[in-house]
């Protein structure tokens, strides 16, 4: 577990880092600390507390006199400018209204028809979930002792029953990653018949995302099919935009499982606004990173265990029940924590705003009763 800085060392850091960034920063940080009000902090929901990057915000005013009219065309271009990002051809990119929609298209798509899911249990269970609905079944393989997907497991779960395997790197709640080259074997060992999900929600908080992108396996033909959203590192959830890239052949039948056939001006609009704004996602990435390293760092001071997590947010044991920690975090005007069983006592923290985790840094030490 690298990266880990003490409490002090971070104010002086995150001193040294918000002067540096300093217009950037103050713009965001108040339109952030105007939307989480005064009092209750929300580290729960894996959002980007930074929110939109200026030029997103920008670009939903100005939306906002559009909103009467579909602009069908300018999603097509979007598609396009997506297309050209991720180095595929248009017919590989399927939008979706974030990308949830695309994640349960590949439920309803790659399963039912006697095809089952596999997918990793502690994860997230949305995409498993569709599949249920199409009357797969769904194989939960367990995470393995660090809590990252066990490949191995995974493997020997699949049979000629297995329409979809899905996995989530990182892994939500966990945080924590599997290498890209162990997943390039694993998604070559496959059958010919299994299509492998690979949820990249959270890819962009890491440091090594050319490394880690199963890109290159969808750019091979192969049956892999990436997902990737605007609404984390975009700080975008509100939006709800999101994609699915894949051989024309899946991300045909991606389109056919949809609910919802395109998406809007405002979605659009600061969906590419965002894309061109590198320094915000680089300013973001940063910020995930810093406060990653001061929780598992308060978790080392406090002698509480936590999970080798790499996205905007962290997974920590603070040995108490679900209930009584959410209530003690709620009682220092913190929101932090739901219920992830089977590690039901284990609490998601998401990672906020710097001003958010120095609130949060004096917190947890009262809150552990340290
Ligand atoms: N994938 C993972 C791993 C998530 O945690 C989430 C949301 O929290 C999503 C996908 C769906 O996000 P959205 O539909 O906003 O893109």
């Amino acid at each position: 577990m690298t990266n880990k800085i003490n409490r002090r060392d971070l104010f002086k850091a995150t001193g040294a880092a918000t002067l540096g960034i300093a217009f950037h920063s103050i713009t965001v940080n108040a339109a952030s600390a105007a939307e989480t009000g005064p009092k209750l902090i929300s580290l729960s929901g894996n959002e980007n507390s930074y929110g939109p990057s200026p030029a997103a915000r920008d670009a939903l005013i100005d939306a906002s006199s559009r909103a009467f009219r579909y602009e069908y065309s300018a999603q097509l271009q979007f598609v396009e400018k997506i297309a050209r990002k991720e180095g595929v051809p248009a017919d590989h990119i399927v939008l979706g209204s974030g990308s949830s929609e695309v994640l349960c298209a590949s439920g309803l798509a790659f399963c039912g028809n006697d095809k089952d899911a596999v997918a990793a249990d502690l994860g997230f269970g949305m995409v498993a979930g569709y599949a249920g609905r199409v009357g797969g079944d769904i194989h939960w393989v367990p995470l393995d002792a660090k809590m990252r997907h066990d490949l191995d497991a995974m493997a020997q779960r699949i049979d000629s029953s297995t329409g979809m395997v899905y996995i989530c790197n990182p892994n939500n709640p966990t945080g924590t990653i599997v290498d890209g080259d162990r997943l390039r074997d694993f998604c070559a060992s496959l059958p010919s018949d299994v299509i492998t999900v690979v949820d990249e929600a959270y890819l962009e908080f890491t440091d090594n995302f050319e490394e880690l992108t199963m890109l290159d396996r969808v750019r091979a033909g192969d049956n892999v099919v990436v997902t990737r959203t605007f609404s984390k590192i975009h700080g975008l959830a509100g939006a709800r935009l999101g994609y699915a890239i894949a051989r024309p052949d899946l991300a045909a039948r991606l389109t056919d499982s949809k609910m919802c056939k395109f998406q809007g001006p405002f979605a659009v609009s600061a969906g590419n606004a965002s894309l061109d704004d590198v320094e915000h996602l680089v300013f973001c990435r940063d910020r995930a990173r810093e406060g990653r390293a001061l929780v598992h760092g308060l978790c080392d001071e406090l002698g509480l265990e936590y999970s080798d997590a790499v996205a905007n947010f962290s997974f920590i044991n603070p040995k108490m029940s679900n209930a009584e920690f959410k209530a003690r975090m709620l009682a220092n005007g913190i929101e932090a924590a739901r219920p992830f069983p089977p590690k039901a006592d284990w609490a998601r923290v998401t990672i906020g705003t710097t001003e958010e985790m120095k609130i949060f840094a004096e917190a947890l030490p009262k809150v552990v009763g340290a």
